[in-house]
């Protein structure tokens, strides 16, 4: 495999691994920016849930418990057996929460807790307050000053093979009358009971704005992750249509390259060889000699070049047609490259006119080179339409060296030795010098 070729098999597979990498990466970072849109949006859901339960308490507290005070009555924690009174603003939230929970259809739930609350279902129940919880004390002050910016806290969990997004807003303790009344409650017998059997210490005071309670928001997370399962879905479309076009391009450009290389290498191919021999033609034997031809006159090396005539070829033409002699041409071309040494180069320059360069290859040896190629020549048995044809040679040898004007020379040298050889009935190959 050539090294182009296989240089392009690699771009190829690290292009395609690059995408795999990249498409699961892309699908990854879709996937985590879901679950972070998840999460966002139950948490807007779940301040939106806080603020509406707060703005309700204060509407009750300012329109309705205001108007009955102002008519005598108001708010009072037993107001089932107090004529005029309605529960104060902290039942009001929990029944609120009761009715909110049962009228939509598990959108989502809220109820006031506390860790101060006596009531057993407004407590710190679950783990979830439990670790909550403490972190809302955390952010309380000792001596408040103004409302404390309180950070809600959150966390998504199972409930039931469902995820659910469950967030605690502090519900501080906004009015100077709301702590006095929470705190005449803690000094009263019955709370003091209740502390000493829960273990809660007892005497606990508040102060303006300290956290008093909180609202527990619990958002099933089901609907909010069906849309984000339908936009991943979409996002994973978009992402494998993307990604399969990117795919067939490279693959459409990979082809393209590669039939443009292969048309490149046959109008190559095409431009260097005899097309019937498959042998070098006289340009690409020059050119090619010409590297050799330096190294003969830069580095002194010597090469031996050899030009083969066939004899009395033109007789096959006439004789048995030009496909005969086609076919003589084809032979011949197949012995000599059957003969060459790996970097030997091998051409037809035409007609019935063959040359052989022997790299590195002296006179001498050139010589005995040169008789074994017309042994083989002379060897050649075509069998013609019963007829068997053979053929002869003469064949001229050159040195190419260190005084070697030019390879065209060198050529020119070896054709005058072959037609010093032509002309010898006997003596088929002659080696060039000054005084042939
Ligand atoms: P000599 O012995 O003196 O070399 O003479 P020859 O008959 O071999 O003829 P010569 O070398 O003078 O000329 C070569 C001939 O080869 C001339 C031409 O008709 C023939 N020839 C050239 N190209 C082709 C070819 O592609 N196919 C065939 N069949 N003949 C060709
Ligand atoms: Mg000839």
């Amino acid at each position: 495999m050539s090294y182009v070729i296989k240089q392009r098999k690699k771009t190829v597979i690290i292009l395609v691994l690059g995408f795999f990498i990249v498409g699961a990466l892309a699908i990854f970072v879709v996937r985590d920016t879901t679950q972070f849109f998840i999460e966002k949006q139950a948490e807007e859901v779940a301040k939106i849930v806080g603020t509406f339960a707060k703005t309700a308490r204060s509407v009750y507290t300012e329109v309705a418990i205001a108007k009955l005070k102002s008519d005598g009555s108001g708010s009072h924690v037993d107001s089932e057996i107090h004529e005029g009174y309605i529960p104060i603003p902290a039942q009001f939230l929990k029944e609120l929460g009761r009715a909110t929970e049962q009228n939509t259809a598990n959108l989502f739930h809220y109820r006031p807790v506390s860790r101060w609350n006596i009531e057993p279902t407004q407590g710190l129940s679950s783990d979830f307050l439990k670790w909550a919880w403490p972190q809302l004390e955390a952010q309380d002050q000792a001596n408040p000053t103004g409302p404390i910016n309180w950070q809600p806290i959150s966390r998504i969990e199972q409930e039931n093979g469902v995820n659910v997004f469950r967030y605690l807003t502090a519900d501080s303790a906004t009015s100077a009358s709301c702590v006095a009344c929470h705190n005449h409650y803690e000094t009263t017998e019955n709370v003091k009971k209740f502390r000493e059997q829960a273990g809660t210490p007892l005497g606990k005071s508040w102060k303006q704005h300290q956290l008093l309670g909180a609202l527990e928001i619990t958002i099933p997370l089901s609907r909010i992750e069906q849309v984000a399962t339908e936009q991943l879905n979409r996002a994973v479309l978009w992402l494998s249509a993307i990604f399969a076009g990117c795919l067939a391009l490279i693959g459409g450009v990979y082809f393209l390259n590669a039939r443009l290389h292969r048309n490149l290498d046959s109008l190559s191919w095409e431009a260097s060889h005899d097309p019937m021999t498959e042998l070098l033609n006289r340009r690409a034997f020059e050119r090619e000699a010409e590297s050799l031809w330096e190294e003969a006159v830069h580095k002194d090396k010597e090469h031996s070049l050899l030009f083969l005539d066939l004899d009395k070829f033109k007789a096959i033409n006439d004789t048995y047609g030009h496909h005969a002699g086609d076919a003589v041409l084809k032979e011949v071309a197949i012995h000599l490259r059957a003969e060459r040494r790996e970097y030997d180069l091998v051409a037809r320059l035409g007609g019935d006119e063959f040359s052989v360069l022997l790299p590195y290859c002296s006179r001498d040896v050139g010589m005995l080179v040169a008789k074994r190629v017309l042994c083989n020549i002379e060897s050649i048995r075509i069998d013609w339409k019963g007829e068997v044809l053979t053929i002869g040679a003469s064949i001229g040898l050159a040195s190419m060296d260190k005084d070697s004007p030019s390879v065209q020379k060198v050529v020119e040298q070896a054709d005058m030795a072959s037609y010093i050889a032509k002309k010898s009935t006997d003596i088929k190959v002659v080696a060039y010098s000054e005084n042939l």
